[in-house]
């Protein structure tokens, strides 16, 4: 997976985090086993996707010996962009926000700008984007 800049300079892009934070929370996942990695991350707030990808950067030796034992790891193309990633819940469909609210100006032709320009038709839509 490549990092994704978007226009305007802004970075968009999984959160690696560092070799000690990696070190500390992997360790914690090992020795949580056999709670899955998804557990782990939903109870400290983080997303699946950044510690997979720190896990594969820092320490890909110890991710294949584990990958499966800490599972389940699903990945998918993302549907505007088309890059492989992990998802942090299996119905997400986009690699992340932005790629999600592109998808979602193109099908909502309301937008304008970084407003939302109500017209009679989606009365009362809500921008799902946050
Ligand atoms: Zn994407």
């Amino acid at each position: 997976m490549t990092r994704v800049h978007k226009p305007g300079n802004q970075f968009i892009g999984p959160k690696l985090y560092t070799r000690k934070e990696t070190r500390t929370h992997w360790d914690a996942i090992l020795a949580g086993l056999p709670l899955p990695l998804k557990t782990y991350c939903r109870r400290q707030g983080l997303y699946r996707q950044d510690m997979i990808l720190s896990v594969i950067k820092h320490f890909p030796d110890e991710w294949q010996e584990w990958k499966d034992k800490v599972g389940p790891v699903i990945v998918k193309k993302c549907t505007y962009c088309g890059l492989d990633f992990y998802v942090n819940n299996p119905r997400q469909g986009f690699c992340n926000r932005w790629c999600y609210r592109q998808h979602w100006r193109a099908s909502n032709p309301g937008w304008r700008g970084d407003r939302y320009v109500k017209v009679a038709s989606r009365d009362g839509a809500q921008d799902p984007a946050g």
